[in-house]
């Protein structure tokens, strides 16, 4: 393990390497504890380096077995080892050579699960970003790119499957039970899109025509017998490659694409070319175990995994700090997918909780970064909400700024002049400036300013002259800018809402550049008129969430809910009731700790009552209208001095109150909604389950009828239903009989079947108040519990440390030294995770004094320790910072 504080990785220290490599032959002799890796690697010289250069490749925790250069071995003081790779110093004088280097690796012993390693008796590998040095030595960095040939000798009975990227073109038996396949990729690619799947798995087969006539042959594998819970994914895969061509111009081009489903896995899923790895839980579904928001993460992760084989294959990224080239990007197109197969609205919503919920407090805390980071010391630690999610709002911003019809000319662009490249922020940038002609230097600054900009708005209709001034005024906060911040341009949807709901002509406007539906907000401060309004408008601002910003207008309660009832954006009317119920809950916690009495407001409950009854409207936009901000959003807003204990009490209370108020017609809508029957995942009856749920659990509340989620909890034919119910016992009656009775009977019925019962730790480690944590503790005892599963630990730490806000911050600190033990004894399996799972205590300074002094205490503790991988160090030094 490297334990040494790494040093800083700097983006301009970039230079490009000295040497490239050609072509890769790679021979894999797989073994459980010592498979042989040989490695033939056609390298070249770059022009302009002299010759005999040192060349000096990347490897971690290999034993090196022989080293060649044009089949003479090297002697000892021909290269130099290290911690960190290899360095070889006599080299021909040739400006081509090859390289045969031997290594030896034991894929049992790899707990990190990057590299070559086991799971569930199968060899499987993941190489992003860093992990085919894990492999054998090699330049492993994104802008090398090599033409791959992989052999894989494998037991024949115990690894029937060889699998790796590209085209499968020689297969056959050897001696000794032992058998081998040779797989070529034709597409140049950086080592960390090489996969290596051995193993023995069942196989769901179909296939897909490409628009040019390709016939490619679409294989799922999955565990023995889990096939047909493979079809959902197969149906999203045919739908993600019709819609890139349709949408995007993109087809595939191998023969073969096949995606392997595993169950010990650090991320999501991974993009290698033609052979996808994918976490288990973003394949496998069907009623019984699946719930609708895990058919929806299905269909989006395996759209986003294809969609990479241009956005991040084709088109790679030159080194790591250009990661939301790729990301950015195709987070980007996934979510314009998911929009195009469901609701846009509720997608666009969805969307903006998720990045108020994980981007905005990474934005605004001591693990701030800009989407394009500058400097890093673990590549690891920089997959954040950042870089995915607020690139993917920068995208959606240029879409905004050049037009549907100019995005489309810049993508085509893209895709002409940089296949086959890695290439950076800069390159696609410029294909925009040079396909719209617009000037985006400015708008660039969103790659590089850390921070979420802040908009204060005033308004004032001057009736005598049917004029309307907006003033805008633009900041940026952020603890990790240094230097000077420069004015940003944000594009701003916006419209001026009449007494009718309409949207009100105005005959002029200046103060700003307003194009369309659009202000763009260039200068620190704009005052913006616009002539002609006949009527008094009220302004709808940042309409489809335009920017990732946040807006402090100064409007009456008056005005959010007017526009909560009549802006013609969707979007706008969610955001103006969320404002509305973000300011009683607000004012709500402020009236807790003061001890005074909560009254909430007749207004809000009002209108969510209208919302509740009204028909027209989708019930999934009722379902998400009906959730109040988080506990976690509300910390947020609040952003100081946070007591998560009054949080807590004042939004029940409210919503307590709403519930009451609302019980008769809640009562009518629960027995009103029938989803379906047989099950269908599709978007409608996803929608009806998840309003129909909703009420059931504000009904529980109201009532305190506990026996209507037992009964919903059993009559339940998909797990949606049973999860949702098992979720409002065990959170609103974690004590009763029932939940309990619940609990044993889910537990006993998915007992064999790991991604359902990660869902009954999750929602146990949800369970509010003081016996949390040592509920948690318990079950991180229990025999079903394992350190060595990703997805396992995430479920319940994760969970509790993440979504148990009273829970895990309890007052004694506890909470914190739990969390800190169990990093470091995670960090000692899986440094990757370990750090992930650590993050969750970034926000630690906003909290109250005696809260934020034990994790304070917890996170020095935790830093003084010996033996700390450097993902952990990383973050632990940029949170004390
Ligand atoms: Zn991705």
């Amino acid at each position: 393990m490297r334990t040494q504080t790494g040093t800083a990785i700097l983006l301009e220290d970039y230079r490009p390497s000295d040497y490239q490599i050609d072509k890769v032959d790679l021979d894999f002799s797989l073994d459980a504890q010592e498979t042989l890796v040989t490695s033939i690697l056609s390298m070249r010289r770059a022009e302009g380096v002299a010759e005999g250069a040192p060349l000096v490749l990347h490897g971690d925790e290999l034993e090196l077995v022989s080293i060649a250069v044009n089949d003479t071995a090297l002697s000892e003081d021909g290269y130099e080892l290290s911690a960190d790779g290899i360095s070889i110093n006599k080299l021909p004088a040739s400006d081509v050579f090859t390289l045969k280097i031997v290594t030896k690796i034991n894929p049992t012993a790899n707990k990190k699960l990057m590299g070559l390693y086991r799971t569930s008796g199968n060899f499987c590998t993941q190489c992003e970003a860093e992990g085919f040095r894990r492999i054998t030595y090699y330049l492993d960095r994104p802008d090398i790119l090599s033409v791959f040939t992989v052999r894989i000798e494998g037991d024949s009975k115990t690894v029937p499957l060889l699998l790796s990227n590209g085209n499968c073109t020689d297969k056959g038996s050897l001696e000794n039970g032992r058998h081998f396949a040779v797989w070529h990729d034709p597409h140049p690619k950086p080592a960390y899109l090489f996969a290596l799947f051995a193993g023995d798995l069942g196989v769901l087969k179909d296939r897909f025509k490409t628009r040019s006539g390709r016939d490619v042959a679409l294989e799922i594998y999955v565990e023995h017998g889990k096939e047909p819970r493979a079809a959902y994914a197969m149906d999203s895969l045919i739908r993600s490659m019709k819609w890139d061509e349709e949408v995007y111009g993109c087809e595939y081009d191998l023969d073969i694409f096949m995606i392997v489903a595993v169950s010990d896995f650090n991320m999501g899923a991974m993009e290698n070319k033609g052979l996808n790895v994918f976490n288990d839980k973003y394949v496998l579904a069907d009623p019984e175990t699946a719930t609708d928001q895990d058919y929806a993460n299905i269909e989006a992760i395996i759209a986003h995994e294809y969609f990479h084989n241009w956005t991040g294959n084709r088109i790679t990224c030159r080194d790591w700090f250009q990661l939301c080239l790729k990301e950015g990007l195709t987070v980007y197109r996934d979510h314009s997918f998911s929009a195009d197969m469901r609701s846009a609205p509720v997608k666009r919503i969805a969307e903006v909780r998720g990045l108020r919920a994980h981007q905005f407090p990474e934005d605004a805390g001591p693990l701030a970064h800009p989407v394009r980071p500058r400097r890093y010391s673990e590549i690891n630690n920089f997959y954040t909400s950042t870089v995915y999610e607020k690139g993917s709002e920068v995208v959606g911003m240029f879409k905004t700024i050049v037009g549907e019809e100019g995005y489309k000319r810049a993508l085509d662009l893209y895709f002409e002049r940089h296949d086959g490249d890695a290439a950076t922020i800069e390159d696609f940038i410029k294909c925009f400036e040079d396909a719209t002609g617009a000037d985006l230097k400015q708008f660039s600054l969103w790659y590089d300013q850390a921070g979420t900009p802040n908009l204060a708005i005033e308004t004032n209709y001057d009736e005598a002259h049917k004029r309307f001034t907006i003033n805008i005024a633009q900041s940026l906060k952020s603890s990790v800018v240094t230097g000077n911040v420069e004015p940003m341009h944000i594009p701003v949807r916006f419209g001026l809402v009449g007494p009718q709901g309409n949207d009100l002509a105005y005959s002029g406007v200046t103060g700003a550049d307003v194009t369309g539906d659009v202000i763009h907000v260039r200068e620190p401060k704009h005052s913006i008129h616009f002539e002609g309004v006949e009527q008094a408008p009220v302004i709808s601002l940042l309409r489809g969430f335009s920017a990732p910003v946040t807006i402090i207008p100064e409007r009456a309660d008056s005005e959010l809910a007017f526009l909560a009832r009549h802006d013609n954006d969707e979007f706008a009317r969610w955001e103006a009731l969320s404002s509305l119920a973000m300011r009683q809950l607000r004012q709500a916690t402020h009236d807790v700790e003061s001890g005074k009495a909560v009254k909430s407001s007749p207004e809000l409950t009002t209108i969510l009552h209208e919302i509740l009854s009204d028909e027209t409207l989708e019930p999934a936009y009722r379902a998400l209208c009906l959730s109040l901000p988080s506990e976690a959003n509300i910390a947020r807003e609040i952003g100081s001095d946070i007591n998560p204990d009054a949080i807590y009490t004042a939004r029940s209370q409210i919503l307590d109150d709403i519930a009451k108020e609302c019980l008769a017609t809640l009562q009518a809508t629960y027995d009103k909604l029938n989803p379906a029957k047989p099950f269908v995942p599709d978007a409608t009856s996803a929608g009806i389950r998840s309003l129909r749920n909703r009420t059931l659990g504000l009904i529980v509340r109201a009532t305190g009828d506990v026996e209507l989620a037992a009964k919903h909890f059993s009559n339940a034919d998909n797990m949606t239903d049973r999860a949702d119910a098992l979720s409002v016992l065990a959170l609103q009656a974690p004590d009763a009989e029932e939940t309990a009775l619940a609990l044993e009977t889910f537990r006993a019925r998915y007992a064999d079947n790991p991604i359902v019962m990660d869902k009954w730790f999750a929602i146990q480690a949800m369970i509010p108040g003081g016996g949390a944590l040592e509920r948690v503790e318990q079950l991180s005892k229990s025999e079903s519990f394992s350190w060595e599963n990703p997805n396992r630990v995430r479920a319940l730490i994760g969970s509790f440390s993440v979504g148990n806000a009273t829970g895990f911050n309890r007052a004694d600190g506890a909470g914190y030294r739990f969390l800190c033990n169990a990093t470091a004894r995670l960090d000692d399996i899986n440094p990757q995770v370990a750090a992930r799972l650590i993050t969750a205590m970034r926000s630690w300074r906003n909290l109250e004094k005696k809260r934020s002094d034990f994790a304070h205490e917890a996170l020095k503790s935790l830093l003084s320790k010996e033996k700390l991988s450097r993902d952990v160090r990383d973050i632990l030094e940029r949170t004390l910072a």
